[in-house]
């Protein structure tokens, strides 16, 4: 009998566990979250040879030169959302799409985009086989999703240069923009609120290290 890749035991529950403990301990507080890391199993997310790695607190390279972020990092970016149910999501940097499999599992409706090809087809494919209903596009998240906007919470998961305009302009009053904004080798993580007559309050939150937010991709 081959192994159903998709198959969710008994261990695989008890590592998780374990995950939100160290992830509590590091200081997340908000329930939801954690009910949320509990919930979804990061190891569908890995390639089958590397699933023993997927419930220690650390980055992982999924491909394309691309990682699927740390449990921490997760969480501590999803807290900052301040996730309400119904929330409308936009996630910048697709990867792997567990960070946008979590949103969706906090009741979010979820908007991601992805640049690279690779990553962008098979998050498509595998994420509604996994059950989680998320809509991807293949695009540069510079520009955001004008077409969906506004949002309520928009997520960064790449290291930005600086804050696109078009993510604020795409955020609702009343909004949260989760960004980690480059500072050499590490990123700051900064969190913008939109005030109801649109001024834009920003809040610093310590330092991350994430896969640059790139450009065109005739760069690559
Ligand atoms: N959220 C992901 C982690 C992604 S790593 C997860 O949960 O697995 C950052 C991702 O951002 C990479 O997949 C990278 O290809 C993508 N990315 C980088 N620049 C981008 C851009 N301009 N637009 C969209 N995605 C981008």
């Amino acid at each position: 009998m081959t192994e159903n890749k998709y198959a969710d035991t008994f261990r695989h529950k008890g590592l998780r566990k374990k995950l939100v403990e160290s992830i509590r301990l590091k200081g997340i507080r908000d329930e939801n979250v954690l009910k949320a890391i509990e919930a979804v199993p990061r190891h569908l997310f890995f390639d089958s040879g590397f699933l023993e790695f997927a419930y220690e607190d650390k980055a992982f390279p999924i491909g394309a030169g691309q990682t699927i972020s740390q449990p921490y990092t997760v969480a501590f970016q999803t807290e900052l959302l301040q996730i309400k149910r119904g929330d409308k999501v936009l996630e910048i940097g697709t990867g792997s799409g567990y960070q946008a499999s979590i949103l969706y599992q906090m009741g979010a409706k979820v908007f991601s985009i992805e640049r690279q090809r690779l990553l962008f087809t098979k998050a498509k494919e595998q994420l509604p086989q996994m059950g989680f209903a998320i809509k991807t596009f293949f695009g540069d998240g510079y520009k955001g999703l004008p077409a969906f906007a506004p949002f309520d919470k928009i997520i960064v998961t790449a290291g930005a240069p600086y804050v696109p305009e078009a993510l604020t302009n795409q955020l609702k009053p009343g909004g949260i923009l989760v960004i980690p904004l480059d500072e050499g080798d590490s990123q700051l993580m900064t969190s913008i609120r939109k005030l109801p007559d649109s001024t834009l309050i920003t809040t610093q939150h310590g330092r991350f290290r994430f896969v640059p937010l790139l450009g065109d991709k005739s760069h690559d």
